[in-house]
């Protein structure tokens, strides 16, 4: 068989199957942009575009006209600069200690956030004479990454520092932009302002996807979405109106009665309340389905869905198997083969993700 043909037969053949939705992807960039008409929307595509693919990500990102990325590590500004050989990528995680050389063959713009980051590229700049530009991370409240702003005012004293540093964007990062009444919200946004008043000519950037939903005062010049772009909830306890990107589903193996008082699974964690259908599907934490989405009598987890119904998992997580309850699923939908969605349209992935004890299953 050629290489092709066993990719088909494996893809025909596998558990389980991940669909990505690039063109809700593209949407959901534009959605955001549209909440800051007066902005610019970056793309944030670190971790490996979310999971995604970082690649692809920045593929199709790049072709529906996104110029400016944000990634975590040189080496995924690397891959992001094959994918985008025109776009501005900026590297979140800073000057790495001797990484400026890499930065420069890829046309990489560190973000900057300590003094010995900006003498250090300062320094290589002036040693190789070449027209690099950087960012300039300011903490503002967070004590992550970032000058305070007392380093601020001393680079913005220091012109020949700050010219040798070239920074071309000024950003700095919410702590809790997903609580939006979150009193660290305001004081950010102040101190942020204090900073570009030290620094008056660069363009500004401080909002992460929850920070597009703050509102005008927290957008600036460039937008930093990342998980909106994906999909997921930014703002805890509003409704989400980003479109899912994507859709994770398993094939069921086989379905089976069980009477009540029987235990499904590894350590008969989870016992039938009342005479049950069980099916069997092809994912299980090998998968990377995390073991957290198990249940057990007292504690439910994470809920399937076929065609809309709901099918709540029963006992733990195997590592290649799961088992969900379709007693209240229409036997035409619960039958071998049909494969089963785990998070996508029906199942949101912020309710999959925490696999907390929201499904309404009591047992
Ligand atoms: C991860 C990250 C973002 C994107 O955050 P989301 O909450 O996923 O939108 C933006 N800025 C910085 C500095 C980050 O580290």
């Amino acid at each position: 068989m050629s290489e092709a043909a066993i990719e088909a037969t494996e893809a025909a053949t596998a558990g389980a199957r991940i669909t990505i939705d690039l063109a809700a992807l593209v949407a959901n960039w534009r959605d955001l942009g549209a909440r800051a008409p007066n902005s610019t929307c970056a793309a944030v595509v670190k971790a490996d575009g979310y999971g995604i693919g970082i690649e692809t990500v920045v593929a199709a990102l790049a072709k529906s006209g996104c110029g400016t990325f944000f990634v975590a590590l040189p080496a995924e500004g690397a891959r992001a600069r094959k994918a985008a050989p025109q776009a501005t990528i900026y590297v979140l995680n800073g000057l790495f200690e001797g990484a400026a050389p890499f930065l420069a063959d890829h046309d990489l713009r560190p973000v900057l956030g300590s003094m010995p980051e900006i003498e250090e590229w300062a320094a290589f700049r002036a040693a190789t004479g070449a027209p690099l530009p950087s960012a300039i991370h300011v903490d503002t409240g967070m004590n992550r990454l970032g000058l305070s702003l007392g380093e601020t005012a001393a680079l913005a004293a220091d012109p020949a520092l700050r010219e040798g540093a070239a920074p071309a964007l000024l950003m700095s990062h919410f702590a809790c932009a997903d609580t939006p009444a979150h009193p660290l919200n305001a004081a950010q946004i102040a101190a942020f302002a204090q900073a570009r008043r030290l620094l008056p000519d660069l363009p500004g950037s401080l909002a992460n996807s929850a920070g597009v939903f703050l509102g005008p005062d927290a957008h600036h010049d460039v937008l930093r979405p990342g998980i909106s772009l994906y999909g997921g909830a930014a703002v805890v306890d509003v409704a989400n109106p980003m479109r899912p990107v994507v859709t994770l589903e398993a094939r069921i193996l086989m379905v089976r009665d069980v009477a009540p008082g029987a235990t499904v699974g590894y350590g008969a964690a989870w016992m039938a309340p009342r005479p049950s259908r069980i099916a069997v599907i092809s994912v299980g934490y090998a998968d990377g389905f995390l073991r957290a989405a198990g249940s057990h009598s007292g504690k439910a987890g994470a809920t399937a869905a076929i065609e809309g119904h709901l099918a709540p998992i029963v006992g733990r997580v195997s590592m290649d198997l799961i088992a969900i309850d379709v007693t209240d699923v229409p036997d035409r939908l619960a039958r071998r083969g049909v494969f089963v969605e785990l998070f996508g349209a029906n199942i949101p992935i912020d309710r999959a993700a925490p696999a907390p004890a929201r499904s309404g299953m009591n047992s």
